[in-house]
């Protein structure tokens, strides 16, 4: 059965211990690492009359340059030590055969064939090609990062999806029609990429790399397809960068028509800023965003200028970039009545009532209801606490009263006249306060006390003393100041300014309501459904089931497995408006699949499971610790549109399941890339495309839009120490960390 292993077992090891050998001479030379501005300075350097020049002499095959690609490379979080790296790869002489033109691409590669006679093969480049890849990405981000425009997204430090999902939301303002341009499955054209890059770069070595990095087809990229930007084996790093620059002349152009438009429809700024203007002043806007090779261009204006500016830019993209496009997806949308596929989301415009529905009438009466008993609740406390201080006044004046009547006099040895009167003085306060909040009793005492006008009269004033006259006069004026409704209710007035407000808020709102659009994305909620079922986490009538081919794996396998898909959708759609399908999803379907296999695996009900295992899915781990790796129920219902960083799809999590193998192999190395451990377990890759026999490419059969990992890679064997298997399972690093090309073949 393991005929297979023993040799690439050989071969593997015999790869590193030359390495090893090779190292021993070179650590003494270990590059010095250098920090990401002086590697950013070794790069800006290179600028000569406008390009950039010997970028491969000078700054990518620099040893210090190339150990800053292996730390990138390496998943783990703690920085790599140059002494670790040294003993996996010896830098300084790739640094040499870079140099020197030496180094061969071609033979750095690794065909890899499938477990299929009929499938494809794949080519993917060893760890050192690797390295270079990823030295030229650094170099390329260098130059050019700063010149993308701000609404390219996608392989761009924090420009991830949920950061473009967010510009859509709060930035578009009432679009009308919108379309994505669609571009037909096409490899990308190497020539023209080599006539953009070279308005740059004047470096014929390094452009002789990329040349040959196409040619041997260690970096291939297919746009219109579904394979960007998944972290999906067939994808290298250099890929997302290729494209921006590829793309970036369309960006400019698009740049240029809404300048152009911009222009035509100024905005006046004052006319918005004023906060009651009855005035709608709405200038014509297009909004452009693209993520990777998906175009979405949107408009506030008619249906005419949006076909214009259609056409102007399907012109470029057919003929400036050489691009087929696809016509019939290309066509234009009305925001309002349709939604449209972008990123994975389903977006439409929609009025702003959606995001702040009006109270249902139940709504609306409980509400009421409440108000009212916290009402009650305080009247009944305010009449409780009226009738204690008078039991206790009641008390003291028997008290004193009591006294007086004994001995005439009264005699305690503890003076407390004076906190007795302040207390009376605060009680005396209160009620007048409370009082004199009431706007009718303040009225009425108002007229009664004004109404001898007699005292107003000339000549009846002009008989009395002064001084009554004087006393009579002062009198008035402090009852207009205390009487006096206008002054005295100040609670009144700030009801009213209340009511007010609120009016003037509805107001506002209802004509936003009619007049405004905003963006709602939405999770794709059939499709997740879809992939649930496909995936085999539910029956036909939509309820979880067990899945038979993990019940061969450890428990806590099982559960990292269900774990790192729940995560990884949970993390992809934390965004959407209707977040809560998809929480239900993976807080019931995939726990009580997971569940449901667990206790399929053990023989026992679902009810023993829960009990054994409970709703959270607590495993105990080989040291007796108990672990959670599935999100919590209260941890899923918490979750929220928190998360910046550019989620990873979970595409290559749930079509790919690793069975551990019988045999426990200690001789491999763990393939992550730089990993040194030899503690390793053997698991086998088994895709779900295969194992259902399903093209992906069959929309029928397969869940649109759904990648799938390269087929070669089915049946493979990846040797895993324990820390990394368990971040492959709960999605923390994906097949592109790992050195797939030293894959055994076992059988
Ligand atoms: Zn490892």
């Amino acid at each position: 059965m393991l005929a297979g292993l023993g040799f690439r077992q050989f071969q593997t090891s015999k790869i590193r211990t030359s390495i090893f050998v090779h190292t021993s001479r070179t650590v003494s030379g270990n590059p010095h690492c250098h920090s990401a501005s002086d590697l950013e300075a070794l790069v800006l350097g290179q600028y000569r009359n406008g390009k950039f020049r010997h970028l491969l002499h000078a700054a990518i095959s620099d040893p210090s340059f190339l150990l800053a690609a292996c730390r990138n490379l390496s998943p783990d979080e703690t920085p790599l030590s140059s002494d670790s790296i040294a003993r996996v790869i010896a830098l300084e002489d790739l640094s040499l055969d870079l140099r020197s033109g030496r180094f061969d691409v071609e033979s750095s590669c690794v065909k890899i064939f499938p477990s299929r006679k009929k499938g494809s093969s794949l080519v993917l480049p060893k760890l050192d090609l690797k390295i270079v890849i990823e030295a030229v990405r650094m170099v390329l981000e260098i130059i050019y990062e700063k010149r993308f425009a701000t609404f390219a997204y996608g392989g761009r430090p924090k420009m991830g999806r949920h950061t473009a999902l967010r510009y859509l939301r709060s930035s578009v303002e009432n679009p009308n029609w919108w379309f994505r341009v669609v571009l037909r499955k096409q490899v990308l054209d190497i020539c023209r990429l080599k006539t953009v890059l070279a308005e740059k770069i004047d470096d014929d070595e390094l452009i002789g790399v990329i040349e040959r990095l196409f040619a041997s087809e260690a970096v291939v990229v297919e746009l219109g397809g579904l394979d960007l930007g998944r972290g999906l084996p067939q994808e290298s790093s250099l890929n997302a960068i290729l494209v921006n620059i590829y793309f970036h002349g369309l960006d400019l152009e698009l740049q240029g028509i809404r300048a152009q438009i911009h222009c035509g429809n100024p905005r006046f700024r004052g006319l918005e800023k004023a906060e009651d203007s009855q005035i709608f002043h709405k200038p014509i806007r297009v909004y452009a965003l693209r993520y990777l090779d998906e175009v979405l261009i949107a408009t506030s204006g008619s249906k005419l200028l949006t076909i214009d500016i259609k056409t102007s830019i399907l012109k470029y993209v057919e003929n400036k970039m050489g691009l087929k496009v696809d016509k019939l997806n290309t066509s234009i949308h009305s925001a309002v009545y349709e939604n449209i596929s972008f990123l994975g989301m389903e977006i439409q415009a929609v009025s702003p009532i959606v995001f702040h529905p009006p109270l249902s009438e139940k709504a609306m009466r409980a509400k009421k209801k409440h108000l009212k008993q916290v009402e009650a609740k305080a009247s009944e406390l305010k009449n409780a606490r009226e009738t204690r201080r008078k039991k206790l006044g009641l008390k003291i004046l028997k008290h004193v009263f009591k006294k007086l009547k004994r001995a005439g006099e009264v005699k305690i040895d503890f003076h407390a006249e004076g906190e007795i009167g302040e207390v009376f003085r605060t009680w005396a306060e209160e009620v007048v306060a409370e009082y004199l909040k009431s706007k009718e009793e303040c009225l009425h005492w108002h007229r009664l006390l004004t109404s001898s006008e007699f005292l107003s009269l000339k000549g009846i004033r002009e008989q009395l003393p002064e001084s009554l006259i004087d006393a009579y006069d002062q009198f008035q004026e402090k009852l207009d100041k205390y009487f006096m409704p206008g002054r005295t209710s100040k609670q009144l007035d700030e009801n009213e300014m209340k009511e007010k407000d609120e009016e003037r808020r509805y107001a506002k709102r209802t004509v936003q309501d009619l007049t405004e659009l905003c963006i709602r994305v939405n999770a794709p909620v059939e499709l997740v459904r879809r992939a649930v079922k496909l995936a085999g986490f539910t029956n036909s009538m939509g309820r979880p089931r067990p899945i038979k081919l993990l019940m061969c794996l450890d428990d806590s396998d099982i559960i990292k497995w269900y774990a790192g898909i729940g995560r990884r959708w949970l993390d992809f759609y934390c965004c959407c408006r209707n977040f809560r399908m998809v929480k239900t999803v993976v807080s019931y379907h995939l726990r009580f699949s997971c569940l449901l296999t667990l206790a399929e695996k053990h023989e026992s009900t679902k009810k023993q499971a829960i009990r054994h295992y409970s709703k959270d899915l607590k495993v105990i781990d080989e040291n007796g610790v108990e672990e959670i790796h599935f999100a919590t129920e209260k941890e899923i219902r918490m979750m929220g549109d928190r998360n910046l960083a550019d989620p990873s799809p979970v595409d290559g999590a749930i079509s790919m399941t690793l069975v551990r193998f019988a045999v426990n192999d200690n001789l491999s190395f763990c393939l992550v890339h730089f990993c040194e451990s030899t503690d390793t377990i053997l698991y086998r890759v088994r895709l779900l495309q295969n194992r259902l026999n399903v093209d992906p490419s069959n929309e029928e059969k397969w869940v649109p839009g759904m990648a799938a990992i390269h087929e070669a890679l089915n049946r493979k064997c990846l040797p895993l120490c324990e820390k990394h298997a368990t971040d492959l399972f709960l999605g923390k690093i994906c097949l592109q960390d790992l050195d797939c090309t030293s894959s055994l073949n076992v059988d």
